[in-house]
């Protein structure tokens, strides 16, 4: 009994080691490898990658206005609707304090930009009872296609710069990374 009973501790300790404890989507450090395996297969059979990556707008001012403990409520409520919002197959990473990374095998850009506007709305219109009824959580949701030959860094830095060129535009919005260096990014919101 003991060797069963120690091999089954050990497979959940090793499945919690790659879990966020608060979310229950996976942590960080389960992110670089899931990333590479997705890149390696885009390039093996040429198919198409996308990455989403969400931050909450004015986070802060959730734990400011209402305390810590309704911020991680509010955290625990989007990464629900971001896991709902996404297939089995998709990769959901909780990047940092209110930041997510959503990986989508075999999508395309128009499937990227629909599931990232999906998940835009259906945040901004969710209801969480620790809130306001009139305060609304909302997102910006950066968003990038792989390109070949492309690194796992800098496919993830053309998405986080959209985060960035949708905070300056006004937040709540979905911009993506344009796949020719030159053109504008595209504003989708
Ligand atoms: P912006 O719209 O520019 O993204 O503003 P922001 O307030 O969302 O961003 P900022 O980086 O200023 O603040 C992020 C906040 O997230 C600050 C930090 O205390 C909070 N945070 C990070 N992790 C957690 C957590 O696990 N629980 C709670 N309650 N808050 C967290
Ligand atoms: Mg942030
Ligand atoms: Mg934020």
């Amino acid at each position: 009994v003991h060797p069963l009973r120690n091999t089954l501790l050990y497979e959940r300790a090793l499945k919690m080691a790659l879990k966020d404890p608060l979310t229950g989507v996976n942590n960080r450090a389960s992110m670089r490898a899931h990333i590479n395996q997705h890149i390696s297969l885009a390039q093996r059979q040429n198919t198409p990658l996308s990455v989403l990556m969400i931050d909450i707008d004015l986070f802060k001012s959730v734990n400011d206005h209402y305390g810590h403990i309704v911020g991680d409520i509010v955290l625990t409520h989007v990464a629900k609707h971001i896991t709902n919002c996404t297939r089995t197959s998709d990769g959901v990473f909780r990047y940092g304090g209110e930041e997510f990374v959503v990986m989508l095998p075999s999508t395309a850009s128009k499937g990227a930009e629909l599931l990232a506007d999906r998940i835009r709305s259906d945040i901004e219109s969710m209801t969480i009872e620790s809130l306001p009824i009139h305060s609304n959580v909302t997102v910006r949701v950066g968003v990038a296609h792989y390109k070949p030959g492309e690194s796992q860094i800098s496919l993830l830095k053309r998405a986080d710069d959209m985060l960035l060129a949708a905070k300056r535009s006004g937040r709540n919005r979905v911009i993506v990374s344009s796949t020719t260096p030159d053109l504008e990014p595209q504003s989708n919101a």
